[in-house]
């Protein structure tokens, strides 16, 4: 081995490496990873070997190691941006062996970035691959270690930005006692074109990408455009509600849409007025809870000149500018009570009276209500008129909460993606694994809103080119108890992130230990204004505790 090519220390990799003993997950970094059995591995490259034959199961299992290792690209950069081009570059070699592929060593490795040179030699022993092929094989003629080689091209060339082909020298399936692999770029192997078919754009898995793009694209030319995409739901609760809603449309009915704050139910109204007859006249959309009780009824129904004090002029309210539309009353339950007797009136008469005005108008509205609170137990309550709610509650609809939804909540998100990256002006490739772990774990208390909030954040924090990751749309979220493996190679509960940053940092600056702990008391004694009961809490300690290590730190015992 190269002298100077020796591992830096692999904790900022194993830190990667995460195990959440309560949700089934095991992440690198913000990708979702498993456990596979070598033996079931070993079955599948046998089936596929007998079914599609040889050389398409080495070029099917060469790019699945291609993926991989073009994946783990992403973590060099990330965990060591700051040292060597050569220790960042190891990133590789030392991801592969706590995958389990192999043990690498490092033979020969020459780089310059900028000019696009790359010429390295490794080392691997104990491939699983190998032994998968000899096990079922026996002894062969030609190197097997597909996957191990496909992840070293995958990561060489996502390193360099330019494909690099890695091949194998020496390969124990072949009898001997280690794999050799030596890579440079594909234009410097004379036969590198004969290895092309390995990589090229036009496999299988490209076309499928591109395919589902294709159906994506469909999918998005076939929803309605008034909706701005927020419309978006295959589940059943939420297509039962949008068939009612596409049914009510074409009717006069009164609707009362029912659902949690944020569900989208103004969404609905406008969705529910433009496939209505009425689509060519105006929407005009009350919050009810926003405007003062003793405007409210101005506001609908308007006022004459001199009504009251201040009325200078008359106006029209909501009920007349909604002529031959729709009118949607959203939060009706906070409605007062003299407001619901000229609603219900409006209703039954079909015409309204300003305030102030001895006569009648007749108005051609469709009225659309909406409410968050349960109208019926408003109603027992004497908060809400009974024979109101009877007229409003003709045509329900009940909006399903986002959490009761949660097959839609991928598709909502990567569609407010797709609205927010334009909006901000940025390319992403879309959520990590992490990321939509989060949001189907979250309960979303806020329904439509919240995910459209947290998208938009997301959006604006991700790096330009990256994806949206789990801080980006939680940035306080504590993490779940995870496992990490320690220097031992077991499992073991690992401390936050934040914290572990933090002692990265103690480290770096080299302060010793003592002085670090006389200088915290020291400084939660300041902040606490010299009660010691109030910092001996902050550092979570007794008063007993916290005067003892005071006092330790002022006149150290002697070595
Ligand atoms: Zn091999």
């Amino acid at each position: 081995m190269d002298p100077h090519l020796t591992y830096p220390p692999d904790n900022d990799l194993r830190r990667l490496l995460r195990f959440e003993p309560h949700s089934g997950a095991i992440w690198l970094g913000e990708r979702r990873m498993v456990l596979l059995h070598t033996a079931a591995l070993t079955a599948l490259r046998h089936d596929l070997i007998t079914s599609v034959g040889k050389d398409h199961a080495r070029r099917l299992l060469t790019r699945m190691g291609y993926a991989c290792g073009l994946h783990d690209a992403g973590f060099a950069a990330k965990t060591r941006g700051k040292k060597t081009l050569e220790d960042m570059f190891l990133v590789g070699p030392q991801l592969h062996m706590l995958e389990g592929a192999a043990r690498v060593t490092p033979v020969r490795l020459e780089m310059d970035a900028a000019a696009g040179r790359f010429e390295g030699v490794f080392r691997w022993d104990d491939s699983w691959e190998a032994h998968a092929h000899r096990l079922q094989y026996g002894v062969v003629d030609e190197p097997a270690c597909w996957t191990l080689l496909g992840y070293a091209s995958g990561y060489t060339s996502a390193f360099m930005g330019r494909l690099i082909l890695f091949k194998e020298i020496r390969c124990s399936a072949c009898g001997d006692d280690h794999c050799l692999i030596e890579g440079r770029p594909i234009d410097d192997w004379p036969d590198g074109d004969a290895h092309r078919q390995y990589f090229e754009d036009d496999s299988l898995l490209e076309k499928m990408a591109a395919l589902s793009q294709q159906v994506e694209a469909l999918k998005n030319t076939l929803e309605p455009a008034e909706s701005g995409g927020m419309l978006v739901g295959a589940s059943a609760g939420f297509q039962r509600a949008h068939d009612l809603m596409r049914r009510a449309a074409a009717t006069q009915v009164t609707v009362l849409l029912t659902g949690e704050t944020g569900v989208g139910k103004e969404r609905f109204a406008r969705a529910l007025h433009e496939h209505s007859e009425r689509a060519a006249g105006p929407f005009v959309a009350v919050n009810c809870a926003a405007l003062p009780a003793e405007l409210i009824e101005a506001e609908l129904l308007g006022v004459e000149k001199g009504a009251f004090t201040g009325a200078h002029a008359a106006r029209a309210g909501r009920f007349e500018r909604a002529e031959g539309g729709t009118l949607f009353l959203d939060e009706v339950g906070d409605l007062p009570l003299p407001a619901q007797a000229k609603l219900l009136r409006v209703l039954q008469e079909g015409e309204i009276e300003r305030l102030g005005s001895e006569s009648a108008r007749k108005v051609n509205v469709r009225l659309v209500a909406a409410t968050n609170v349960n109208l019926e137990a408003a109603v027992e309550r004497g908060q809400f008129r009974r024979d109101l709610f009877y007229r409003l509650n003709v045509y329900p609809i009940c909006i399903p909460p986002l959490r009761e939804r949660s097959s839609d909540i991928e598709p909502l998100a990567r569609h407010l993606l797709a609205r927010f990256t334009a909006l901000h002006q940025k390319r992403l490739g879309g959520f990590s694994d992490r990321a939509l772990q989060a949001l189907a774990r979250h309960s979303w208390p806020g329904n439509v809103r919240e995910l459209e909030n947290l998208v938009e954040r997301g959006v604006i924090l991700a790096a330009q080119g990256g994806v949206i990751e789990a801080e980006h749309l939680f940035p306080n979220q504590s993490e779940p108890v995870q496992d990490g493996i320690d220097p031992q190679g077991r499992l073991a509960r690992r401390a936050p992130e934040d914290e572990l940053r933090l002692c990265e940092q103690v480290l770096d600056a080299g302060v010793p230990i003592e002085t670090l702990e006389a200088q915290v008391l020291a400084l939660a004694v300041e902040r606490s204004r010299g009660n010691l009961a109030g910092a001996a809490r902050m550092l979570g300690l007794s008063r007993a505790q916290l005067a003892y290590r005071l006092k330790r730190a002022q006149s150290p015992e002697p070595e």
